[in-house]
């Protein structure tokens, strides 16, 4: 049984990013896995986030970011807490932004983070200077190097990341031009990866689903699925993006 916690889903949903939350309910039903998603937003009751193995935040928009961030701080001790004992934190973009220290955006306007996490992010005053791309990345964060691909759209530019999620191959990632992308721990993705970014990344899913059931005590060993569909995506922006 997998239970997973998708907050603020109905403000931070960027190129589709609930959509990673079908792809982990679809890979855990293909198995026989029970897998719950239980949404949070604005105005609803502290949920019990230690209850949960996996706390999902897609990205969005700075006004929207703004809207969420008084709430999101009224969390910050359960989140805290959860993340510390073992939740897995899957953050895209804006999410991920707001584990850090702080967003600065592009108007100077400081919405604080979480602070879980070392890094900052501060957006240039001009809006034209986006990181806007097909973004490709190296991670090994499932034990060896696997290709994954994406598309970003951030004025942030993310600074002192010290564990970040691969090498960027094709794109942005972190900075602008910059050779990493995202920031990772053994149980946290945070990416600028959007697409929804586990549509043609099966290898994510999974290891996200992996590390719920070894939590719970099972041997997160996972019955392999037919992903031959997932990898041609794959490899066709990997062809355009790399001329590989
Ligand atoms: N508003 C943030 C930025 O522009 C995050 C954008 C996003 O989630 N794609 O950097």
């Amino acid at each position: 049984m997998i239970k997973i916690l998708h907050m603020y889903g109905d403000m931070l949903d960027l190129y589709g990013d609930s959509g990673n939350m079908e792809i982990l309910r679809y890979r855990c039903r293909m198995r026989d896995i029970p897998c719950t998603v239980d949404s949070y937003s604005l105005g609803a009751d502290m949920p019990d986030f230690s209850s949960y193995d996996l706390i999902y935040i897609g990205g969005g928009a700075d006004l929207e970011q703004q809207h969420i961030s008084a709430d999101l701080l009224r969390c910050r001790e359960g989140i805290k807490a959860a993340y510390e004992n073992g939740t897995f934190l899957f953050l895209i973009c804006g999410g991920y932004q707001l584990m850090g220290k702080y967003y600065r955006d592009a108007d100077g306007n400081d919405i604080p983070g979480l602070g879980l996490f070392d890094y900052y992010t501060v957006a240039p005053s001009s809006r034209k200077m986006r990181c806007i791309s097909n973004i490709a990345i190296r991670t090994s964060i499932t034990g060896k190097p696997v290709e994954v691909v994406g598309f970003e759209n951030h004025g942030g530019q993310t600074q002192d990341v010290k564990t970040p999620l691969g090498e960027v191959l094709f794109g942005n990632g972190n900075c602008s031009k910059s050779q990493y992308e995202g920031y990772m721990e053994k149980n946290v993705i945070a990416t600028y990866m959007h697409g929804p970014c586990l549509s043609k990344n099966p290898e994510l899913s999974d290891y996200m689903i992996s590390y719920c059931l070894s939590r719970n005590g099972g041997s997160g060993e996972l019955q392999p699925l037919d992903d031959t569909l997932e990898k041609q995506c794959r490899q066709v922006m990997l062809d355009r993006l790399l001329n590989k």
